[in-house]
């Protein structure tokens, strides 16, 4: 079995699930680059809990943690079988996350997995961010999940590296200045493979004060670092911000 690649997407609006736009199309055409997933395990930005969880539901209900929006997307059902045993597995490697079957397939994941999987028919868990870990905890529980790439599961971390809903501009197609620059920021050190950088964001400056005020967002990519290695070959794309204050920029890390 092949080594499974890793991906962080840049999910932007919930919209994204049911609009066809060039984002949309650059995720549909990853989707059919990359070696079909035995399973996937999404770290959705939508899913916080106090500490970390894993659903081991055989059949996850579709979530609709949406507010506001046109009736279509309450009308999503994302009906991906669950993966108990790929949950267990994770547990193993992480002994500190429990199952928990109270949420179910948020639209962190669906927005994204609707359009690359259309099908729901690859095997489908969550792994919810655990609100009293630091940006170290994120990444270094990536780490742990490396062992899951050959054992055909994609690990998809679901968010936006500039996240912040108080400063979105509708008027604005780009970004501001400093969404901008702390996307830059993150993506060159990516590319540098300096993770430690992306950890300590803040070292980024002014513009690490503005990107989010909460981490949510940004810390499914520190699991995608993570689960890394040095010899993986790196693809960024959808690297741009939109309506001021969010970034689409995506990761695909490939063995
Ligand atoms: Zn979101």
């Amino acid at each position: 079995m092949s080594k499974m690649p890793l991906l962080f997407i840049g999910h932007g609006s919930p919209m994204n699930a049911i609009e066809k736009n060039s984002f949309t199309n650059t995720w549909a055409e990853i989707a059919a680059r990359i070696p079909r997933p035995e399973a996937i395990v999404c770290v959705s930005a939508h899913w916080t809990t106090d500490g970390s969880c894993v659903s081991d539901n055989e059949h996850p209900k579709t979530v609709h943690d949406i507010y506001g929006f046109p009736q279509a997307l309450y009308e999503v059902k994302y009906d991906a079988p669950g993966a108990p045993e790929i949950a267990y597995m994770l547990r193993e490697l992480a002994p500190n996350v429990r199952i928990d079957n109270s949420w179910g397939i948020d639209h962190g994941a669906w927005s994204v997995l609707r359009v690359m999987f259309p099908g729901a028919d690859v095997p489908l868990i969550q792994i919810s961010l655990n609100l009293k870990g630091d940006r170290r905890y994120h990444f270094e529980l990536g780490q742990k999940l490396k062992a899951l790439r050959e054992k055909g599961v994609l690990i998809l971390g679901s968010g936006n590296v500039v996240h912040n809903l108080g400063r979105i501009n509708w008027d604005m197609s780009g970004g501001y200045a400093w969404a901008q620059e702390f996307d830059d920021y993150i993506r060159e050190n990516v590319e540098r493979r300096e993770f430690q950088n992306v950890v300590d964001y803040g070292k980024a400056g002014k513009s690490a004060q503005e990107a989010f005020y909460t981490t949510e967002h940004f810390d499914p990519l520190l699991y995608v670092l993570g689960a890394s290695d040095e010899k993986d070959s790196l693809t960024v794309f959808n690297n741009e911000c939109v309506l001021g204050s969010l970034s689409m920029t995506c990761y695909l890390f490939e063995a």
